[in-house]
């Protein structure tokens, strides 16, 4: 008699969580049985967020329901997940519990913007579909003015989103003939621009806001947002229009775990994504991996989707002993959108020792047509 099929869970249906629930589905056919806990009925490609922002797409071009996802086998249940209970092998839902063989956690990092006084009410963000819209209109009715962006806490998704949303907002300004009666100027406790990636690619970005007339102000501490004020502990600056990146939390269902570390993050094996605990893995945003240059590994999609192959792969190994395991490798890229039809490029590995080993790439055309082909790809390939 054949064996019953394993219960895979994978939590969250996120770009890590789609591509391990895909991958498995091909290597595994009907010797798993894949099941996908997610809370939304729909996912936004989160890159293209910016360039909603600035009106280049809808709502409509940039999100996709799960059903994709269930056409390749997989059980998509739309469940929120309350707890995680590996001594029983169960998670805890909304709708029930469910038991698991194997489980890939990839519940993503939690939007706070309650956690900084006066952010939800006087701030805006591109951060998920509803900030970047409201964000969008805000755009539209502007009519020039001094323009904010300011990064509440670290880490924070994407290090290189804050810095292409402003430069897309200068873009977006000079396409209008505002520009010249705008102010933009970025506030931030980082010293550099995406201080993981090393100073060359941060002075880079800098001299890439330079250029642009965009002022850039490190080691800012935000304090909190009131009505035409950002509070910073250098001291106030007004604006007319501010975005602020929120404060990030890891998600409460990881909270009783016990797979995570002092502050919270899942704690993982940085290249097999094992936890702790025995058949659970963890991958993208909600872990946090500690690099040789004592920062963590970025929260970007690039790596979630890297640390989905390797899950899918290594979970596929075990239970069909004929296939091998593989390891994350640290490597990564990330497109830096300039705001005038061109982007930069960072690319390197960043579990190279005693420093990542990455290189920036000077703003083109070709960059730009690149990052929109990986939207195509995602879009049409993924989701
Ligand atoms: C504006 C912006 C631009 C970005 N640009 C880039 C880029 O150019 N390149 C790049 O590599 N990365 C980029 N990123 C970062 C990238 O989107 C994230 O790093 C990536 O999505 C992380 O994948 P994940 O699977 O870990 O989490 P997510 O994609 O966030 O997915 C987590 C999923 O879990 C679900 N979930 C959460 N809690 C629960 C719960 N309790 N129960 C059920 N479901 C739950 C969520 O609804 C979500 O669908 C960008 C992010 C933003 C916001």
């Amino acid at each position: 008699m054949p064996d019953a099929p394993q219960q895979v869970v994978v939590l969250g249906g996120g770009i890590g969580g789609q591509v391990v629930a895909t991958r498995l589905m091909q290597r595994l056919g009907t010797r798993a049985r894949v099941r996908l806990i997610e809370r939304s009925h729909a996912y936004t490609f989160p890159p293209s967020l910016l360039w909603l922002m600035v009106g280049d797409r809808s709502a409509q071009a940039i999100s996709r329901d799960y059903s994709t996802l269930r056409r390749r086998g997989v059980e998509v249940m739309r469940a929120t997940v309350e707890a995680i209970d590996t001594a029983a092998s169960s998670v805890r839902t909304d709708q029930g519990t469910v038991a698991y063989d194997y489980l890939v956690i990839a519940l993503g990092a939690t939007l706070d913007r309650g956690a900084l006084p006066g952010v939800a009410e006087h701030a805006h963000d591109p951060y998920d579909l509803a900030g970047a819209a409201r964000l969008r209109d805000a755009l539209a009715g502007f009519g020039g003015g001094r323009v904010v962006v300011g990064i509440a806490s670290l880490p924070y998704k994407c290090p290189a989103a804050p810095y292409e949303t402003a430069m897309l907002i200068d873009g977006f300004l000079r396409r209008r003939g505002l520009r010249d009666r705008s102010e933009i100027s970025v506030y931030t406790p980082e010293p550099l621009p995406m201080p993981v990636a090393g100073p060359f690619a941060g002075h880079s970005v800098a001299a890439e806001l330079a250029a642009r007339s965009i002022g850039f102000n490190p080691t800012s501490q935000i304090d909190g947002v009131e009505a035409g004020v950002l509070r910073t502990q250098r001291g106030d600056v007004p604006f007319d229009l501010a975005v602020v990146i929120p404060p990030h939390r890891p998600p409460q269902a990881i909270a009783e775990s016990g797979l995570t570390n002092p502050a919270g993050w899942l704690a993982v094996d940085r290249q097999t994504l094992r936890t702790r605990a025995s058949n659970v893995y963890a991958i993208g945003d909600a872990v946090a991996i500690p690099l040789e240059n004592g920062m963590l590994l970025p929260k970007a999609g690039v790596f979630a989707h890297g640390q989905a192959e390797a899950v899918a792969q290594n979970i596929a190994a075990q239970i069909d002993g004929s296939l091998t395991e593989v390891a994350f490798a640290g490597h990564g890229l990330c497109f830096v959108e300039t705001g005038d039809g061109k982007a930069g490029i960072a690319s390197g590995d960043f579990y190279a020792s005693p420093l990542p080993d990455v290189s920036l790439r000077r703003p083109s055309r070709l960059w730009h047509a690149g990052k929109v082909a990986f939207e195509q790809y995602w879009l049409r390939r993924w989701l």
